[in-house]
């Protein structure tokens, strides 16, 4: 099986270094790469520029597929591979991957409607529910509400997983206190399974010193979560929790795209819900197509632990407002919990006590077995 080269931008070319793994990956001896050039250990882009070859869409001379290769250079390739410098009109428009005119400005002759090309699963990996929790900027709590799903959902006794698309931020090995790194076999990445049997994939789980910060280009991060769909076993999965990149930016777009995701939780804090970050999250939903499950108002109070008055310490809740504006029927606020910053810290999320998302979970878990959410 193969892994695409993930390599450390800013490193130099160095072709002579082809077929090396992809740093700090913990695989046995059969690991191929989908991009040999893995001594280049440099972004996409700039394997394109010191290959120095193209064919159709992508570096022959690196050996990425195509697809990654046009993301890879960051721009779509009607808007011209600058990184590849491939020829840009054919490849871009030509191909059945409608990505490229989704992002892509020009008014070609060939522009469609963006063409939603989800990535398949390995033969031995099966996910019914797939849901995105995202946030409109990172420090929301994104995370926590991720794992906190999982949680809720596997105290439920369903199959869960939770894959950390938040590659530059990945918190939730930490959150679960899992340390091991993944390993495979020539065939698949194995998931590392927490306390209570959740499967967690990260690049955390990948990378030899948890504390090496990624400093991959966008393409690269997407391509890499799209591995960690394809690639890795997911055996009979009830509810994938996607923890996603926070933003709308072009990770979380590929990953929309890629994965068949069934709807998405918003998570904001009471500041970010009046401003028009949660409005670009919702709406960039609604362009792709996927249903907004619900909203999260996360540090939405603190509840004094003396008279137990709760007080908005970030001002007036506009949850129920941004809710029914969008007409987003679930709604939960978490408050601010010492207790639960503590979880965290400690890598005791699993042992969370509070019924904040109770009938949150409620309300998505009828929706799925419904399929009400599904597009
Ligand atoms: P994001 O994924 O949006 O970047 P995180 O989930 O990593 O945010 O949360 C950022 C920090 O805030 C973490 O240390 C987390 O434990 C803490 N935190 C988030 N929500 C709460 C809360 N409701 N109460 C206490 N601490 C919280």
């Amino acid at each position: 099986m193969k892994i695409s080269n993930a390599g450390i931008a800013g490193k130099p070319a160095d072709c002579s270094r082809k077929n090396e793994g992809s740093r700090g990956v913990n695989m046995s001896d059969s690991y191929e790469f989908d991009n040999p050039c893995a001594g280049c250990g440099t972004a996409a882009e700039m394997d394109c520029s010191s290959c120095g070859t193209s064919d159709d869409m992508g570096c022959a001379g690196c050996g990425t597929a195509a697809e990654m290769d046009c993301s890879g250079c960051g721009t779509s390739a009607d808007a011209g591979c600058a990184g590849c410098g491939t020829a840009p009109a054919a490849p871009a428009c030509g191909t059945d991957d409608g990505s490229n005119c989704a992002s892509c400005g020009a008014d070609c002759s060939d522009r469609t409607q963006p063409q939603i090309t989800k990535k398949p699963l390995n033969q031995m990996s099966s996910v019914d529910n797939v849901i995105a929790v995202v946030s409109g900027k990172g420090g929301v709590g994104k995370s926590l509400i991720t794992a906190m799903m999982a949680v809720i959902m596997r105290r439920r006794g369903f199959r869960t997983a939770i894959l950390d698309a938040d590659v530059t931020g990945p918190s939730i090995p930490k959150t679960f206190k899992v340390t091991e790194n993944a390993t495979a076999n020539d065939v698949v990445i194995f998931p590392v399974e927490t306390k209570t049997g959740i499967q967690l994939m990260s690049i955390n789980l990948l990378l030899e010193d948890a504390t090496d910060p990624v400093l991959w280009r966008g393409p690269v991060i997407a391509g890499a979560v799209e591995q960690f769909w394809t690639d890795v076993l997911w055996e009979s999965i009830d509810y994938m929790f996607v923890d996603m990149p926070p933003g709308t930016g072009d990770v979380p777009l590929t990953v929309f795209q890629s994965l068949p995701i069934k709807g998405i939780i918003v998570v904001a804090s009471p500041q970010e819900l009046v401003g028009m970050i949660v409005e670009k999250a919702v709406k960039m939903a609604e362009m792709m197509d996927i249903p907004v499950l619900g909203i999260v108002e996360n540090m939405s109070y603190f509840e004094c632990p003396e008279c137990h008055g709760k007080h908005e310490v970030f001002g007036k809740s506009h949850v129920e407002e941004i809710a029914k504006k969008f007409n987003i029927p679930n709604v939960a606020r978490i408050p601010i919990d010492p207790k639960l910053s503590a979880a965290v810290d400690a890598g005791m999320i699993e042992l969370f006590d509070g019924d904040w998302l109770d009938s949150f979970a409620d309300k998505i878990e009828l929706q799925m077995k419904e399929g009400t959410a599904v597009n």
